[in-house]
């Protein structure tokens, strides 16, 4: 068989070597907006400094979304909505390697505690809301206890993490152990 239409996506264990060389999973004690605990944190501006593993993780996420017909049908009349300001270098990267026409991102106002699926859904409804159709969503990290569809359009992820996340300081591990604590958001 020819190569032709052959493209390959990193495996998740490749995809985690990139995050930890570029610094951007983080290990040590982590507490998010919403007061669970946790001992990792994905910075993923951190892997998106580097124009090279910018464009192997971009070019890997769009992958996942070419190989969905229903997807790859309505390229490249398309638009990448990130819902955070966190995710602009991920949406920029993924528009230019689909040729998508559009690019948007959500803000977030008012300091609303969220977990970041929620960010996701909230960006959901907003597009929906305006009168746009939803044809996929992608993420580069997705913690397996976060739903993988958001109203039937699966979330498509290169790494597929089991974060275990701590209800509160007393559950905490970390906090037993009196490891320092960074405050983080999503
Ligand atoms: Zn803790």
């Amino acid at each position: 068989m020819a190569a032709q239409g052959v493209q390959l996506i990193p495996s998740p264990e490749e995809i985690m070597q990139i995050l930890k060389r570029t610094g951007a999973f983080r290990e040590g004690h982590f507490v998010y907006p919403n007061g669970k605990h946790t001992a990792h944190y994905f910075q993923m501006p951190l892997a998106f400094r580097y124009y090279d593993t910018a464009r192997v993780l971009a070019v890997a996420l769009s992958r996942k979304f070419r190989v969905d017909r229903d997807i790859a049908s309505q390229l490249p009349k398309v638009s990448i909505i990130s819902p955070s300001s966190g995710g602009i270098p991920v949406a920029f990267g993924v528009r230019d390697a689909l040729s998508a026409q559009q690019i948007y991102w959500a803000e977030q106002e008012g300091g609303k505690r969220m977990f970041r699926q929620y960010a996701i859904e909230e960006t959901v409804e907003l597009v929906r809301s305006l009168g746009a159709p939803i044809i996929g969503c992608g993420a580069i990290v997705r913690f397996t206890s976060a739903p993988d569809n958001i109203d039937g359009v699966s979330i498509k992820s290169l790494v597929e993490f089991d974060e275990k996340f701590y209800e509160s300081a007393e559950a905490c591990v970390e906090c037993k152990a009196d490891v320092p604590e960074e405050h983080v958001r999503f």
